[in-house]
Order: structure tokens, then C-alpha cells, then sequence
């Protein structure tokens, strides 16, 4: 099996499950046109985020990592009316787009973008004291998921679900003895989140248009 037959297959699946929409394909059109990394979760991924919002009725929703904007929207339209989501960005110029894309999509009154550090905002998020999110998709930088997913558990209500993208890093993560700090971190957070007796926890691995890689999916104990 090719990389080429796994796009060709994800094309046909989102072609079905996850057709042309405006405000997504226009928000990837401007991220391309902005000179944005291609780095977002394909449509059908994209989808399955959303469904996996919605099964759970997610009022409130936080992102780490948000580039244009793209899982951004497709989570945001899992929201009910009074629903809000909070993604945090780093980059500037990502953050920029990004805000753009909400205005297009008709979102911008349920989405709010934090610029900054992650670990800064996070912190913030924190002291604020907010309701408790329902959903976090975690898909920023590797190197700090670890702590990425130990304040999403202190800033997430039982019941909640925890999304991370990109644990399997082309089959990488079994290579124990690897220096890179983007594998140290998904092996660092797997065994953390192993350990840790408030979530129960899973990987699947996953191909397709943004070749072989994989989701944790954590559920916070009741
Ligand atoms: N979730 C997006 C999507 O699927 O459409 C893709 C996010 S992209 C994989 C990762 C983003 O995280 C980039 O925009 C990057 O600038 C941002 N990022 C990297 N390090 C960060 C940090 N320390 N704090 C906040 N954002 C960070």
C-alpha cells in the first residue's frame, strides 16, 4: 500500500462524507495563499473530530493549536447557539488568518483565538477559573503535549473527551531510544497518560492524505 492510494482513498471518503464547503475550502485557500504549512487534519479527520464533539453534546470547546483555522471551524459548527471555543496559537501570522476565517465562516461570535505561548495561555485559561471545557483537541507542538495534557485534564470536566493528533509520527513513537524531541514528547505523554488513572485511553493509528500517523483518545472518568 502507497501513501498515494491511502490520498486517493481519503478523497474518495471525504468526497462523500465530508463534500466542498465554502467556509472550509476558503479557508484553506487562504492559508495556502498566506504561505501557511499544509500541516491542518484532512476533511474526513476534520469530520470526525465533529462528530465526536457533538456525540458528546460539547458546549465548550478548547483547541491547542489552531494554524488557519481549519479543525477551528469544523469543531466550532459542532457547538449548539450558545456554544464557545477557545483556540490558542502562537504564530501571529497563523493567528491572522485564522481570525480571518472565522469572520468568513460566520463564526466569529463562538470562536475566541488566544495569541500567544500555549503554556502561557493555558496558564491563563487556568487562573480565569472558566466553566470547565467538554471537548480539547491537542495539536500544537509535539515537544510539550505532556503538559498540554496535563492542564487539559485540570481544565476539563468528567465526561470530557481529550483528542491528541499526531502520536504515531509514521510508526517513530516505538523508537525508545530516539532524541527527538517531538517523539520524546508523544512517548513522554503515552506513558503518562497510560499512568493516569483519571482518563481511560486509547491510540489509533490512522493513513491517509497526511500519511501515517494517529489520534489519542481519552475519556475523563466520571
Ligand atoms: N489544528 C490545526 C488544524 O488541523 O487545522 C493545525 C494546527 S498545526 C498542526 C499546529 C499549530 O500550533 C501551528 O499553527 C503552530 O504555530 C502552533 N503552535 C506551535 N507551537 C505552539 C505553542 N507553543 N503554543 C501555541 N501554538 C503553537
Amino acid at each position: 500500500m502507497t501513501e498515494q492510494l491511502w490520498t486517493e482513498v481519503d478523497s474518495y471518503i471525504s468526497g462523500l462524507f465530508a463534500p466542498d464547503d465554502a467556509a472550509l475550502d476558503g479557508a484553506l485557500k487562504a492559508s495556502v495563499e498566506a504561505g501557511l504549512p499544509a500541516i491542518q487534519v484532512a476533511p474526513n479527520q476534520g469530520k470526525f473530530l465533529q462528530l465526536l464533539a457533538r456525540a458528546i453534546g460539547a458546549r465548550r470547546i478548547l483547541e491547542i493549536g489552531s494554524l488557519g483555522g481549519y479543525s477551528t471551524i469544523w469543531l466550532a459548527r459542532a457547538l449548539p447557539a450558545d456554544g464557545r471555543l477557545i483556540t490558542l496559537e502562537a504564530d501571529p501570522k497563523h493567528a491572522a488568518v485564522a481570525t480571518k476565517n472565522f469572520a468568513t465562516a460566520g463564526l466569529s461570535d463562538k470562536i475566541e483565538l488566544r495569541l500567544g505561548f500555549a503554556k502561557d495561555t493555558l496558564a491563563q485559561l487556568a487562573a480565569e477559573a472558566q466553566d470547565p471545557f467538554d471537548f480539547i483537541f491537542i495539536d500544537a507542538d509535539k515537544a510539550n503535549i505532556p503538559a498540554y495534557f496535563t492542564a487539559a485534564l485540570s481544565l476539563s470536566r468528567p465526561g470530557a473527551l481529550i483528542i491528541v493528533d499526531n502520536v504515531v509520527r509514521k510508526g517513530r513513537v516505538i523508537e525508545a531510544d530516539s532524541a527527538d524531541p517531538d517523539i520524546e514528547g508523544v512517548r513522554a505523554f503515552n506513558e503518562l497518560a497510560a499512568r493516569e488513572t483519571r482518563v481511560s485511553v486509547t491510540a489509533i493509528q490512522t493513513v491517509g492524505s497526511k500519511g501515517y500517523d494517529g489520534f489519542a483518545v481519552l475519556l475523563v472518568n466520571a
